[in-house]
């Protein structure tokens, strides 16, 4: 696969340098089929060293995912080897099955089934809790 010349697909530009890996298996891009090409400490001007995730292919990315992960990420969309669209990735209200609640007393822990939605409790220090009993969400 040549990295620069992706007919379909999408390119997660701007990633904090050394977060790749961890993105890529956030996202769950290790069960897919895609070529992925990670790019790590390629040389940017604004960031100094940052990290590109590229994916050849149609594929749908959860980007509550992507922007709870890395704010300032980028996501450049390429259909036919152009451009189409080109977001800049923020702090998402509400991310659903992207983390897990870890509180043992959760609704969640019970009742299978539901969803594990945290919502944006404090945005300038990224804090998101659960929906259901508050439980803070831990980062690594
Ligand atoms: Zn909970």
């Amino acid at each position: 696969m040549n990295v620069d010349s992706i007919k379909n697909g999408i390119v997660i530009d701007h990633i904090t340098a050394g977060k790749a890996m961890e993105l890529y298996y956030l996202l769950g891009l290790d069960k897919t089929d895609y070529h992925v090409a990670i790019i790590t400490n390629a040389n940017s001007k604004k960031m100094g060293k940052k990290d590109i995730i590229k994916v050849d292919g149609n594929i749908k990315l959860d980007m509550d995912a992507i922007g709870y992960f890395d704010p300032g990420a980028t996501v450049t969309i390429i259909e036919k080897s152009e451009v189409v669209e080109k977001k800049k990735i923020t702090l998402p209200e509400r991310i659903t099955n992207v983390i897990l609640c870890k509180n043992p007393r959760c609704i969640t822990t019970t009742e299978q089934e539901l969803p594990h939605v945290f919502r944006l409790t404090d945005e300038k220090n990224r804090i998101y809790r659960c929906l259901y009993c508050e439980a803070k969400a831990e980062r690594k």
